[in-house]
C-alpha cells in the first residue's frame, strides 16, 4: 500500500492510496479537485473516493473527480444524504475490499454525527479525518464531549504501531497547547523537537503513530495522574478532564 500525501487548501491533507498488484487507486477526503487531480493524473484512473465525514473541506473534490474518472464514492450509511455523489454506504465495523486492500469502518462520532475512520488492519494504517489529529483532536460540532471521548477511546485500543493519517496539518498549534498544559511530560519534549524540525523544513508532520500519540497527545492522556495534578483536577473523571481540555483548546 503506497500512500501519497496531498496538501490541499490552507491546511488540509488528502491522501492517495495505490495498491500495486491490483493497480487500485483511491483517494481519502479530496478537499479540492485541482490539487488532487494533479496527483491522480500520474495514474490516469481513480477507482474509489473515501470520505471520513461530510464537511466541505473533505468532500469538495468528490463530484468533479467522480465525473472525470467514474470513481465510486464510499461513505457512512448514516450520512448518505450529506456525502456528495455517494455510491457505497458502509456501517460501523463493516469490512470492504478495494483492490487487494481490506479496510474496516470504525464509527467515531463527535466532530460530526456521521464521522468514520478507515482502518487498514493488515497495513497498520488508519485515516482519522477530523477526529484524531497529531497532538490533538477535532472540535466537537455535532456530538457532545462524551461522544468524542468515546470515539478517541475506540482508537486508543488499536495496535500502538498503527500509523495515523489525519485530515489537517494542525500539529504546531496542537503542540503549543500540549506544552502549555502537559508540563510534566518528558515524551512531549522529544516530540516537540521532531515536529519543529519538520515544520521548519515545510514537511508534513503526518503520519504519526498511535504509540507517539498515546505518549504525547494530551487528549489521549486524560487518565494521567500527573496531568490531572497540573490541571488541579486530581479528583475529576477522565471524561471531565477531556471536557475541560476541549473547552480550553476551543479558546486557545
Ligand atoms: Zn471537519
Ligand atoms: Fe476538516
Amino acid at each position: 500500500m503506497d500512500i501519497e500525501i496531498i496538501p490541499c487548501l490552507s491546511d488540509n491533507y488528502s491522501y492517495l492510496i495505490y495498491e500495486k498488484t491490483s493497480k487500485m487507486v483511491a483517494i481519502v477526503d479530496p478537499s479540492e479537485f485541482k490539487a488532487c487531480d494533479n496527483i491522480i493524473n500520474k495514474y490516469k484512473k481513480l477507482d474509489f473516493i473515501l470520505n471520513t465525514h461530510h464537511h466541505a473541506d473533505h468532500v469538495d473534490g468528490n463530484l468533479e473527480l467522480k465525473k472525470k474518472y467514474n470513481s465510486q464514492v464510499i461513505g457512512f450509511d448514516g450520512d448518505k444524504k450529506r456525502i456528495p455523489g455517494i455510491d457505497i454506504t458502509l456501517n460501523d465495523n463493516q469490512e470492504f475490499k478495494i483492490g487487494n486492500l481490506v479496510f474496516k469502518i470504525i464509527f467515531i462520532p463527535g466532530h460530526t454525527k456521521g464521522h468514520i475512520s478507515f482502518y487498514f488492519e493488515r497495513e497498520n494504517v488508519i485515516f482519522t479525518g477530523d477526529t484524531l489529529f497529531s497532538l490533538g483532536c477535532g472540535r466537537v460540532f455535532e456530538g457532545d464531549h462524551r461522544d468524542m471521548f468515546k470515539s478517541l477511546g475506540k482508537l486508543k485500543i488499536l495496535p500502538p504501531e498503527t500509523k495515523i493519517y489525519c485530515g489537517h496539518e494542525y500539529t504546531k498549534k496542537n503542540l503549543d497547547f500540549c506544552l502549555k498544559y502537559d508540563t510534566e511530560n518528558s515524551s512531549l519534549a522529544d516530540k516537540a523537537k521532531s515536529v519543529i524540525l519538520k515544520i521548519d523544513k515545510n514537511l508534513p508532520t503526518v503520519p504519526t503513530t498511535l504509540q507517539e500519540e498515546l505518549n504525547t497527545n494530551i487528549f489521549l492522556r486524560c487518565n494521567d495522574l500527573k496531568l490531572k495534578k497540573v490541571l488541579n483536577l486530581e479528583h475529576s473523571s477522565d471524561l471531565e478532564i477531556f471536557s475541560k481540555l476541549r473547552d480550553l483548546k476551543d479558546n486557545f
